[in-house]
């Protein structure tokens, strides 16, 4: 009974304490918790650039936003419809202006220097070949063969070709032909796809050569 008695004090003694106890340990002010320093600039850089704020997925999205090259009623060709869509959407994609956009050289064994394309292409143009010229896959671009042509997409009488908006580009034609062989690497393809294009690569009726910013259409 009495060493139950002092049991129970010194373990009412202890609780009693152990506050005092906990008290005596400081807590950390907040000048002793080291503060990292962080670089204001020293962000590690994204592998490819942004994606530019442009997403065309259907034929009608390109109508909507460029109207028509040819004349819309008739499905005809137009000289000056043609020439006034033109003064509106064509501009050139230049090797020395790419240099001053993305701070890269532009190599100067490139098979081509410059494209005349849709002015909304050019953001894309430099997102793939800044992405190109990064991973050493640039050297697989041996011919440009064109951008903007007003023209039915091939074997379809009733629908008009991507390059009629000057949206897409074709390379190295001869060894890529529409329904195949295709002789670009997975990783070339893939950089095109990284900078927002579309791949012909990747249509159901393949036609290899062929890059365009639409998704779908
Ligand atoms: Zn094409």
């Amino acid at each position: 009974m009495s060493i139950d008695f002092i049991i129970d004090l010194i373990k009412t003694l202890l609780c009693i304490q152990s506050p005092t106890k906990v008290k005596i340990k400081k807590p950390n002010s907040p000048q002793e918790v080291p503060v990292k320093a962080t670089p204001p600039e020293d962000k590690p850089k994204p592998e490819v650039p942004a994606k530019p704020p442009l997403h065309l997925v259907y034929f009608k999205d390109i109508v909507d936003r460029y109207g028509t090259p040819y004349n819309k009623e008739t499905q005809q060709e137009d000289e000056k419809i043609k020439h006034e869509w033109e003064q509106q959407w064509m501009s050139m994609w230049r090797g020395d202006e790419f240099e001053k956009a993305t701070g890269i050289k532009w190599p100067q064994n490139a098979p081509f220097k410059k494209i005349y394309c849709n002015k909304d292409l050019i953001p894309f143009l430099n997102n793939v070949f800044v992405n190109l010229i990064k991973k050493d896959l640039f050297k697989e671009l041996k011919k440009f063969d064109g951008c903007w042509c007003i023209r039915k997409i091939r074997g379809r009488d009733d629908k008009w070709s991507i390059h009629t908006f000057a949206l897409a580009v074709d390379f190295n034609a001869e060894e890529n032909p529409l329904g195949g062989p295709l002789t670009f690497s997975k990783e070339f393809l893939q950089c095109w796809r990284d900078a927002g294009w579309t791949c012909g690569a990747d249509f159901s009726r393949i036609d290899g050569m062929h890059f365009q910013i639409v998704e779908k259409a």
